[in-house]
Protein backbone atom coordinates (compact mmCIF):
# COMPACT_ATOMS: atom_id res chain seq x y z
CA UNK A 1 0.00 0.00 0.00
CA UNK A 2 1.12 3.40 -0.80
CA UNK A 3 2.12 5.31 2.49
CA UNK A 4 3.29 9.18 1.51
CA UNK A 5 4.71 11.55 4.09
CA UNK A 6 2.04 13.99 5.42
CA UNK A 7 3.18 17.42 6.49
CA UNK A 8 0.63 18.40 7.98
CA UNK A 9 0.83 15.38 10.57
CA UNK A 10 4.38 15.22 10.08
CA UNK A 11 4.65 11.20 9.59
CA UNK A 12 4.01 8.75 6.88
CA UNK A 13 0.57 7.52 6.34
CA UNK A 14 -0.91 4.92 3.92
CA UNK A 15 -2.70 6.91 0.86
CA UNK A 16 -5.95 6.42 -1.15
CA UNK A 17 -8.21 8.79 -2.67
CA UNK A 18 -11.04 9.86 -0.35
CA UNK A 19 -13.75 7.96 -2.41
CA UNK A 20 -11.29 5.38 -3.35
CA UNK A 21 -11.27 5.94 -7.10
CA UNK A 22 -10.29 9.03 -8.25
CA UNK A 23 -6.93 11.22 -6.70
CA UNK A 24 -7.51 14.45 -6.77
CA UNK A 25 -3.84 16.60 -7.05
CA UNK A 26 -3.60 20.04 -6.85
CA UNK A 27 0.07 21.20 -7.53
CA UNK A 28 1.15 24.75 -7.12
CA UNK A 29 2.72 26.02 -10.26
CA UNK A 30 5.06 28.40 -12.04
CA UNK A 31 5.07 32.05 -11.62
CA UNK A 32 5.31 33.09 -15.31
CA UNK A 33 7.52 36.46 -14.73
CA UNK A 34 10.68 34.63 -16.39
CA UNK A 35 12.03 31.29 -17.37
CA UNK A 36 12.03 28.17 -14.72
CA UNK A 37 15.40 27.08 -13.33
CA UNK A 38 16.20 23.64 -13.27
CA UNK A 39 14.96 23.88 -8.78
CA UNK A 40 11.91 24.87 -10.15
CA UNK A 41 11.61 21.47 -12.94
CA UNK A 42 12.53 19.55 -9.96
CA UNK A 43 9.61 20.05 -7.64
CA UNK A 44 7.55 19.63 -11.14
CA UNK A 45 9.52 16.25 -11.62
CA UNK A 46 8.28 15.49 -8.44
CA UNK A 47 4.73 15.99 -8.68
CA UNK A 48 4.80 13.64 -12.23
CA UNK A 49 6.73 10.78 -10.63
CA UNK A 50 3.81 11.31 -7.96
CA UNK A 51 0.90 11.52 -10.44
CA UNK A 52 2.31 9.04 -12.57
CA UNK A 53 2.80 6.20 -9.60
CA UNK A 54 -1.03 7.08 -8.72
CA UNK A 55 -2.30 6.04 -11.98
CA UNK A 56 0.08 2.61 -11.54
CA UNK A 57 -1.43 1.98 -8.41
CA UNK A 58 -5.03 2.20 -10.96
CA UNK A 59 -6.38 5.35 -9.68
CA UNK A 60 -7.49 7.67 -12.06
CA UNK A 61 -5.76 10.93 -11.72
CA UNK A 62 -6.88 14.51 -11.72
CA UNK A 63 -4.10 16.78 -11.46
CA UNK A 64 -4.56 20.48 -11.63
CA UNK A 65 -1.46 23.01 -12.03
CA UNK A 66 -2.12 26.56 -11.50
CA UNK A 67 -0.54 29.30 -13.74
CA UNK A 68 0.29 32.43 -11.78
CA UNK A 69 -0.09 35.25 -14.65
CA UNK A 70 -0.92 38.08 -11.91
CA UNK A 71 1.33 39.29 -8.79
CA UNK A 72 4.11 41.05 -7.59
CA UNK A 73 6.82 40.19 -10.07
CA UNK A 74 4.72 39.22 -13.34
CA UNK A 75 3.29 42.77 -12.90
CA UNK A 76 6.75 44.41 -12.59
CA UNK A 77 8.62 42.40 -15.85
CA UNK A 78 5.04 43.74 -17.94
CA UNK A 79 6.05 47.02 -16.75
CA UNK A 80 9.98 47.52 -17.09
CA UNK A 81 9.65 45.63 -20.56
CA UNK A 82 6.30 48.11 -21.53
CA UNK A 83 4.27 44.56 -22.37
CA UNK A 84 0.96 44.31 -21.26
CA UNK A 85 0.65 41.83 -18.24
CA UNK A 86 -0.50 39.03 -21.24
CA UNK A 87 1.80 39.54 -23.61
CA UNK A 88 4.33 39.43 -20.73
CA UNK A 89 3.10 36.55 -19.52
CA UNK A 90 2.23 34.19 -22.22
CA UNK A 91 5.76 34.13 -23.33
CA UNK A 92 7.00 32.47 -20.34
CA UNK A 93 3.80 30.24 -19.74
CA UNK A 94 4.75 28.70 -23.41
CA UNK A 95 8.36 28.70 -22.50
CA UNK A 96 6.77 26.35 -19.31
CA UNK A 97 5.24 24.11 -21.40
CA UNK A 98 7.60 23.18 -23.71
CA UNK A 99 10.15 22.72 -20.71
CA UNK A 100 8.03 20.05 -19.47
CA UNK A 101 7.40 18.31 -22.44
CA UNK A 102 11.18 18.04 -22.96
CA UNK A 103 11.66 16.99 -19.41
CA UNK A 104 8.74 14.11 -20.43
CA UNK A 105 6.60 15.79 -17.83
CA UNK A 106 2.79 14.62 -18.21
CA UNK A 107 0.61 16.92 -19.01
CA UNK A 108 -1.79 18.10 -16.09
CA UNK A 109 -5.84 17.65 -16.84
CA UNK A 110 -5.59 21.00 -15.82
CA UNK A 111 -3.47 24.63 -16.25
CA UNK A 112 -5.82 26.91 -14.78
CA UNK A 113 -4.58 30.27 -15.03
CA UNK A 114 -4.71 32.98 -12.40
CA UNK A 115 -6.43 35.65 -14.40
CA UNK A 116 -9.33 33.77 -16.27
CA UNK A 117 -10.75 33.20 -12.47
CA UNK A 118 -10.60 36.91 -11.01
CA UNK A 119 -14.46 36.67 -11.11
CA UNK A 120 -14.60 33.59 -8.64
CA UNK A 121 -11.47 34.80 -6.89
CA UNK A 122 -13.94 38.24 -5.99
CA UNK A 123 -16.76 35.74 -4.74
CA UNK A 124 -14.06 34.20 -2.34
CA UNK A 125 -13.45 37.22 -0.85
CA UNK A 126 -16.69 38.29 -0.18
CA UNK A 127 -17.73 35.02 1.21
CA UNK A 128 -15.17 35.55 3.91
CA UNK A 129 -15.81 39.27 4.12
CA UNK A 130 -19.95 38.13 5.05
CA UNK A 131 -18.83 35.35 7.24
CA UNK A 132 -16.28 37.75 9.28
CA UNK A 133 -12.93 36.26 8.01
CA UNK A 134 -12.26 39.77 6.26
CA UNK A 135 -11.86 43.44 6.71
CA UNK A 136 -11.77 46.19 3.76
CA UNK A 137 -9.26 49.24 3.92
CA UNK A 138 -8.82 51.34 1.48
CA UNK A 139 -9.99 48.83 -1.72
CA UNK A 140 -7.50 46.24 -0.02
CA UNK A 141 -9.03 43.55 1.69
CA UNK A 142 -7.29 41.47 4.59
CA UNK A 143 -7.82 38.00 6.09
CA UNK A 144 -7.94 38.52 9.88
CA UNK A 145 -5.99 35.44 11.00
CA UNK A 146 -7.02 35.83 14.46
CA UNK A 147 -10.70 34.94 13.11
CA UNK A 148 -9.33 31.44 12.15
CA UNK A 149 -7.80 29.83 15.56
CA UNK A 150 -6.07 26.81 13.57
CA UNK A 151 -3.84 29.32 11.69
CA UNK A 152 -0.19 28.04 11.88
CA UNK A 153 -1.44 24.29 12.48
CA UNK A 154 0.76 23.41 8.58
CA UNK A 155 3.60 25.16 9.23
CA UNK A 156 3.76 25.61 13.17
CA UNK A 157 4.22 29.21 12.44
CA UNK A 158 3.19 31.21 16.12
CA UNK A 159 0.44 34.26 15.84
CA UNK A 160 1.06 35.13 19.57
CA UNK A 161 -2.50 35.79 20.36
CA UNK A 162 -4.43 38.95 19.24
CA UNK A 163 -7.63 40.77 18.62
CA UNK A 164 -9.52 40.82 15.92
CA UNK A 165 -7.51 42.70 13.12
CA UNK A 166 -4.59 43.64 15.49
CA UNK A 167 -2.09 41.92 14.07
CA UNK A 168 0.48 43.37 11.46
CA UNK A 169 -0.58 43.68 7.72
CA UNK A 170 1.82 42.10 5.25
CA UNK A 171 1.51 43.51 1.94
CA UNK A 172 3.81 41.46 -0.04
CA UNK A 173 3.38 38.36 -1.71
CA UNK A 174 5.96 36.56 0.58
CA UNK A 175 7.56 37.23 3.36
CA UNK A 176 9.66 35.68 6.23
CA UNK A 177 8.57 32.80 8.59
CA UNK A 178 8.16 34.87 11.93
CA UNK A 179 6.30 36.99 10.33
CA UNK A 180 2.28 35.95 10.73
CA UNK A 181 -0.03 38.18 10.32
CA UNK A 182 -2.87 39.53 8.37
CA UNK A 183 -2.53 39.01 4.26
CA UNK A 184 -4.16 40.17 1.65
CA UNK A 185 -7.02 38.50 -0.34
CA UNK A 186 -7.51 41.91 -2.83
CA UNK A 187 -5.19 44.48 -3.64
CA UNK A 188 -5.97 48.24 -4.50
CA UNK A 189 -4.39 49.19 -7.46
CA UNK A 190 -1.54 51.21 -7.76
CA UNK A 191 -1.15 53.36 -10.45
CA UNK A 192 -0.50 52.04 -14.10
CA UNK A 193 -1.05 48.85 -12.98
CA UNK A 194 -3.12 46.24 -14.54
CA UNK A 195 -6.56 45.87 -12.44
CA UNK A 196 -10.16 44.45 -12.51
CA UNK A 197 -13.15 46.51 -11.47
CA UNK A 198 -14.65 44.98 -7.93
CA UNK A 199 -16.65 45.78 -5.19
CA UNK A 200 -14.03 47.40 -3.41
CA UNK A 201 -12.51 49.42 -6.30
CA UNK A 202 -10.19 48.58 -9.29
CA UNK A 203 -7.48 46.16 -7.57
CA UNK A 204 -6.04 42.57 -8.47
CA UNK A 205 -6.10 39.41 -6.25
CA UNK A 206 -3.34 38.28 -3.86
CA UNK A 207 -1.12 35.41 -4.65
CA UNK A 208 -2.87 32.79 -2.51
CA UNK A 209 -6.28 33.42 -3.18
CA UNK A 210 -5.81 31.86 -6.48
CA UNK A 211 -4.52 28.41 -5.19
CA UNK A 212 -7.62 28.50 -3.29
CA UNK A 213 -10.59 29.23 -5.59
CA UNK A 214 -8.82 27.56 -8.97
CA UNK A 215 -8.03 23.98 -6.76
CA UNK A 216 -11.53 24.31 -5.58
CA UNK A 217 -13.47 25.11 -8.66
CA UNK A 218 -12.02 21.94 -10.56
CA UNK A 219 -11.79 19.40 -7.39
CA UNK A 220 -13.92 20.48 -5.21
CA UNK A 221 -13.52 21.58 -1.44
CA UNK A 222 -11.40 18.87 -0.13
CA UNK A 223 -8.28 17.70 -2.61
CA UNK A 224 -6.79 14.16 -2.00
CA UNK A 225 -2.98 15.64 -2.18
CA UNK A 226 -1.90 19.25 -2.91
CA UNK A 227 2.04 19.68 -3.86
CA UNK A 228 4.60 22.47 -3.54
CA UNK A 229 8.08 22.95 -2.63
CA UNK A 230 8.65 23.36 0.73
CA UNK A 231 9.51 26.89 0.39
CA UNK A 232 5.59 27.47 -0.40
CA UNK A 233 4.44 25.90 3.24
CA UNK A 234 4.80 29.53 4.86
CA UNK A 235 2.93 31.45 3.98
CA UNK A 236 1.41 30.54 0.59
CA UNK A 237 0.15 26.82 2.27
CA UNK A 238 -1.03 28.28 5.46
CA UNK A 239 -2.92 30.68 3.71
CA UNK A 240 -4.74 28.29 1.80
CA UNK A 241 -5.97 26.58 4.29
CA UNK A 242 -6.91 29.78 6.11
CA UNK A 243 -9.16 30.81 3.13
CA UNK A 244 -10.24 27.71 2.02
CA UNK A 245 -11.72 26.48 5.23
CA UNK A 246 -12.84 29.76 6.95
CA UNK A 247 -15.13 29.67 3.59
CA UNK A 248 -16.12 25.95 3.37
CA UNK A 249 -16.45 24.72 6.61
CA UNK A 250 -14.79 21.63 5.74
CA UNK A 251 -10.96 20.42 5.87
CA UNK A 252 -9.23 21.68 2.69
CA UNK A 253 -6.22 19.01 2.30
CA UNK A 254 -5.71 15.73 3.38
CA UNK A 255 -2.18 15.66 2.25
CA UNK A 256 0.29 18.29 1.84
CA UNK A 257 3.34 16.71 -0.07
CA UNK A 258 6.41 19.25 -0.40
CA UNK A 259 9.42 18.50 -1.97
CA UNK A 260 12.83 19.94 -1.01
CA UNK A 261 15.07 22.19 -2.68
CA UNK A 262 17.63 21.37 -5.36
CA UNK A 263 20.52 23.07 -4.22
CA UNK A 264 23.74 24.78 -5.04
CA UNK A 265 27.02 24.53 -2.47
CA UNK A 266 24.43 24.68 0.33
CA UNK A 267 22.27 27.07 -1.23
CA UNK A 268 18.52 27.04 -2.54
CA UNK A 269 18.90 27.46 -6.42
CA UNK A 270 16.87 30.75 -7.08
CA UNK A 271 16.66 33.76 -9.82
CA UNK A 272 17.38 36.41 -6.87
CA UNK A 273 20.66 34.42 -5.72
CA UNK A 274 21.77 34.03 -9.15
CA UNK A 275 23.08 30.79 -8.38
CA UNK A 276 20.59 28.99 -11.35
CA UNK A 277 20.98 27.38 -14.61
CA UNK A 278 17.57 26.83 -16.51
CA UNK A 279 16.78 23.96 -18.53
CA UNK A 280 18.13 25.68 -21.86
CA UNK A 281 21.17 26.59 -20.51
CA UNK A 282 22.08 22.78 -19.83
CA UNK A 283 20.74 21.63 -23.16
CA UNK A 284 23.01 24.51 -24.92
CA UNK A 285 26.08 22.90 -23.08
CA UNK A 286 24.88 19.51 -24.72
CA UNK A 287 22.87 17.41 -21.74
CA UNK A 288 20.26 15.85 -22.95
CA UNK A 289 16.85 16.16 -21.24
CA UNK A 290 17.19 12.52 -20.52
CA UNK A 291 20.26 13.21 -18.06
CA UNK A 292 18.94 15.83 -16.62
CA UNK A 293 15.41 14.22 -15.55
CA UNK A 294 17.81 11.35 -14.58
CA UNK A 295 19.88 13.66 -12.28
CA UNK A 296 16.98 15.44 -10.38
CA UNK A 297 15.27 11.85 -9.95
CA UNK A 298 18.74 11.14 -7.82
CA UNK A 299 17.60 11.65 -4.68
CA UNK A 300 14.32 11.34 -2.56
CA UNK A 301 12.14 14.08 -2.98
CA UNK A 302 12.34 14.85 0.56
CA UNK A 303 16.51 15.11 0.48
CA UNK A 304 17.84 18.16 -0.92
CA UNK A 305 19.73 17.59 -4.31
CA UNK A 306 22.94 19.13 -5.09
CA UNK A 307 23.38 20.04 -8.12
CA UNK A 308 26.64 19.50 -10.03
CA UNK A 309 27.46 19.51 -13.61
CA UNK A 310 29.70 16.24 -12.86
CA UNK A 311 26.77 14.87 -11.38
CA UNK A 312 25.32 15.57 -14.82
CA UNK A 313 27.70 13.92 -16.69
CA UNK A 314 27.29 11.05 -14.63
CA UNK A 315 23.53 10.95 -15.54
CA UNK A 316 24.28 11.27 -18.81
CA UNK A 317 27.14 7.97 -18.87
CA UNK A 318 23.96 6.22 -16.89
CA UNK A 319 21.54 6.91 -20.10
CA UNK A 320 23.99 5.94 -22.62
CA UNK A 321 24.35 2.93 -20.83
CA UNK A 322 20.78 2.22 -20.23
CA UNK A 323 19.89 3.21 -23.76
CA UNK A 324 22.70 0.62 -24.99
CA UNK A 325 21.21 -2.09 -23.42
CA UNK A 326 17.72 -1.82 -24.61
CA UNK A 327 18.36 -1.10 -28.00
CA UNK A 328 20.62 -4.15 -28.02
CA UNK A 329 18.19 -6.40 -26.08
CA UNK A 330 15.98 -7.05 -29.24
CA UNK A 331 18.62 -7.95 -31.13
CA UNK A 332 20.58 -10.47 -29.55
CA UNK A 333 21.26 -14.20 -30.90
CA UNK A 334 19.23 -16.29 -28.43
CA UNK A 335 18.36 -19.72 -27.24
CA UNK A 336 15.27 -21.23 -27.81
CA UNK A 337 12.39 -20.99 -25.36
CA UNK A 338 12.11 -18.81 -22.23
CA UNK A 339 14.36 -19.35 -19.06
CA UNK A 340 12.66 -19.24 -15.44
CA UNK A 341 15.82 -17.58 -13.90
CA UNK A 342 14.44 -14.54 -15.88
CA UNK A 343 10.53 -14.37 -14.74
CA UNK A 344 11.59 -15.57 -11.52
CA UNK A 345 13.99 -12.44 -11.56
CA UNK A 346 11.56 -10.02 -13.02
CA UNK A 347 8.83 -11.01 -10.82
CA UNK A 348 11.56 -10.61 -7.96
CA UNK A 349 11.81 -6.78 -9.41
CA UNK A 350 8.47 -6.07 -9.90
CA UNK A 351 7.92 -6.39 -6.82
CA UNK A 352 10.84 -4.69 -5.16
CA UNK A 353 9.83 -1.58 -7.46
CA UNK A 354 6.43 -1.34 -6.08
CA UNK A 355 7.82 -2.14 -2.43
CA UNK A 356 10.47 0.79 -2.79
CA UNK A 357 7.71 3.21 -4.51
CA UNK A 358 4.79 2.32 -1.93
CA UNK A 359 7.44 3.43 0.54
CA UNK A 360 6.84 7.46 0.49
CA UNK A 361 7.97 7.37 -3.15
CA UNK A 362 11.56 6.07 -3.08
CA UNK A 363 12.42 7.01 -6.37
CA UNK A 364 16.60 6.39 -6.04
CA UNK A 365 15.53 2.91 -4.87
CA UNK A 366 13.24 2.21 -7.54
CA UNK A 367 16.06 3.17 -10.26
CA UNK A 368 18.53 1.28 -7.95
CA UNK A 369 15.94 -2.00 -8.37
CA UNK A 370 15.77 -1.61 -12.44
CA UNK A 371 19.35 -1.11 -12.99
CA UNK A 372 20.44 -4.50 -10.57
CA UNK A 373 17.89 -6.35 -13.64
CA UNK A 374 20.05 -4.53 -16.43
CA UNK A 375 22.85 -5.75 -14.78
CA UNK A 376 21.51 -9.07 -13.87
CA UNK A 377 20.70 -9.80 -17.77
CA UNK A 378 23.68 -8.46 -19.09
CA UNK A 379 25.55 -11.36 -17.33
CA UNK A 380 23.40 -13.61 -18.76
CA UNK A 381 23.71 -12.16 -22.19
CA UNK A 382 27.23 -12.39 -21.37
CA UNK A 383 27.51 -15.77 -20.42
CA UNK A 384 24.90 -17.00 -23.41
CA UNK A 385 22.08 -17.73 -21.68
CA UNK A 386 19.51 -15.62 -22.18
CA UNK A 387 16.23 -16.90 -24.38
CA UNK A 388 14.03 -16.37 -27.08
CA UNK A 389 11.19 -15.01 -24.83
CA UNK A 390 13.29 -13.36 -22.09
CA UNK A 391 14.35 -9.98 -24.00
CA UNK A 392 10.29 -9.22 -24.08
CA UNK A 393 10.07 -9.98 -20.86
CA UNK A 394 13.04 -7.74 -19.66
CA UNK A 395 11.23 -4.90 -21.71
CA UNK A 396 7.76 -5.23 -20.92
CA UNK A 397 8.84 -4.96 -17.04
CA UNK A 398 10.73 -1.76 -18.02
CA UNK A 399 7.80 -0.38 -19.99
CA UNK A 400 6.19 -0.65 -16.84
CA UNK A 401 8.94 0.80 -14.59
CA UNK A 402 8.98 3.52 -17.45
CA UNK A 403 4.94 4.59 -17.12
CA UNK A 404 6.41 5.91 -13.32
CA UNK A 405 9.94 6.98 -14.10
CA UNK A 406 9.35 8.59 -17.81
CA UNK A 407 13.50 7.68 -17.99
CA UNK A 408 13.37 5.91 -21.53
CA UNK A 409 10.13 6.18 -22.96
CA UNK A 410 11.75 6.89 -26.34
CA UNK A 411 13.59 4.30 -26.33
CA UNK A 412 11.52 1.73 -25.29
CA UNK A 413 9.35 2.84 -28.21
CA UNK A 414 12.22 2.51 -30.50
CA UNK A 415 12.74 -1.18 -29.34
CA UNK A 416 9.70 -2.15 -29.59
CA UNK A 417 8.92 -1.17 -33.12
CA UNK A 418 12.30 -3.02 -33.58
CA UNK A 419 10.66 -6.52 -34.92
CA UNK A 420 8.37 -4.90 -37.26
CA UNK A 421 10.68 -2.97 -38.78
CA UNK A 422 13.06 -5.51 -39.23
CA UNK A 423 10.31 -7.87 -41.15
CA UNK A 424 9.69 -4.71 -43.80
CA UNK A 425 13.68 -4.81 -44.20
CA UNK A 426 13.88 -8.73 -44.25
CA UNK A 427 10.98 -8.25 -46.98
CA UNK A 428 12.94 -5.38 -49.00
CA UNK A 429 16.20 -7.71 -48.78
CA UNK A 430 14.64 -10.68 -49.98
CA UNK A 431 12.71 -8.31 -53.13
CA UNK A 432 16.29 -7.01 -53.43
CA UNK A 433 18.07 -10.53 -53.45
CA UNK A 434 15.23 -11.64 -56.72
CA UNK A 435 15.55 -8.78 -58.70
CA UNK A 436 19.07 -9.67 -59.26
CA UNK A 437 18.20 -13.39 -59.56
CA UNK A 438 16.08 -11.53 -62.66
CA UNK A 439 18.95 -9.23 -64.13
CA UNK A 440 16.70 -6.39 -62.46
CA UNK A 441 19.95 -4.48 -61.08
CA UNK A 442 18.41 -0.97 -61.54
CA UNK A 443 15.44 -2.17 -58.74
CA UNK A 444 18.00 -3.88 -56.86
CA UNK A 445 20.44 -0.50 -56.58
CA UNK A 446 16.86 1.55 -55.94
CA UNK A 447 16.04 -0.96 -53.10
CA UNK A 448 19.80 -0.90 -51.63
CA UNK A 449 19.41 3.09 -51.57
CA UNK A 450 16.21 3.10 -50.14
CA UNK A 451 17.85 0.98 -46.93
CA UNK A 452 20.85 3.38 -46.85
CA UNK A 453 18.41 6.28 -46.84
CA UNK A 454 17.10 4.88 -43.37
CA UNK A 455 20.88 4.03 -42.46
CA UNK A 456 20.52 0.32 -43.29
CA UNK A 457 23.75 -1.01 -44.60
CA UNK A 458 23.53 -3.88 -46.92
CA UNK A 459 26.86 -6.43 -47.41
CA UNK A 460 26.67 -9.28 -50.02
CA UNK A 461 28.33 -12.25 -48.97
CA UNK A 462 28.87 -15.82 -50.55
CA UNK A 463 25.94 -17.21 -48.32
CA UNK A 464 23.45 -14.03 -48.86
CA UNK A 465 22.67 -10.63 -47.74
CA UNK A 466 23.36 -9.91 -44.42
CA UNK A 467 22.69 -6.02 -43.07
CA UNK A 468 23.37 -3.86 -40.15
CA UNK A 469 22.60 -0.28 -39.17
CA UNK A 470 24.61 2.41 -39.38
P1 LIG B 1 7.64 29.75 -8.67
O1 LIG B 1 7.65 29.73 -10.17
O2 LIG B 1 8.68 30.64 -8.07
O3 LIG B 1 6.26 30.05 -8.13
O4 LIG B 1 8.03 28.30 -8.17
C1 LIG B 1 7.49 27.14 -8.73
C2 LIG B 1 7.80 25.93 -7.86
O5 LIG B 1 9.21 25.74 -7.75
C3 LIG B 1 7.29 26.06 -6.41
O6 LIG B 1 6.65 24.84 -6.06
C4 LIG B 1 8.55 26.28 -5.59
O7 LIG B 1 8.42 25.74 -4.30
C5 LIG B 1 9.56 25.49 -6.39
N1 LIG B 1 10.98 25.91 -6.19
C6 LIG B 1 11.51 27.14 -6.17
N2 LIG B 1 12.87 27.09 -5.98
C7 LIG B 1 13.20 25.76 -5.90
C8 LIG B 1 14.42 25.03 -5.71
N3 LIG B 1 15.61 25.64 -5.60
N4 LIG B 1 14.36 23.68 -5.67
C9 LIG B 1 13.18 23.03 -5.81
N5 LIG B 1 12.00 23.67 -5.98
C10 LIG B 1 11.99 25.01 -6.03
ZN1 LIG C 1 -0.16 27.83 -4.90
Amino acid sequence: MLSLYNTATRQQQPFEPADGKIARVYSCGPTVYDVAHIGNLRTFVFSDILCRYLAFKGWEVRQVMNITDVDDKTIAGAISEGLSLSEYTEKYTQYFFEDIETLNIKPAWKYPRATEHIEQMQALVQTLLDKGHAYEVDGNVYFDISSFPAYGKLSGVQTAGGSSCGFSRLEGDEYEREEAGDFALWKAAKPDEPSWDSPWGPGRPGWHIECSVMSMEYLGPTLDIHTGGVDLIFPHHENEIAQSEAATGEPFVRFWVHGEHLVVEGEKMSKSLGNFYTLRDLLDRGYSPQAIRHQLLTAHYRQQLNFTLDGLEQSERTMQRLNTFIARLPRLPLLEGSSEEVADRIEEAQAKFEQMMDDDLNVPGALGVVFELIKDTNTLIDAGELRDQDPMMVLDFLTQADSVLGLMTNQLEEAAREPALDKEIEALIAEREQARKDGDFAHADEIRDQLAAQGIILEDTTTGTIWRRQ
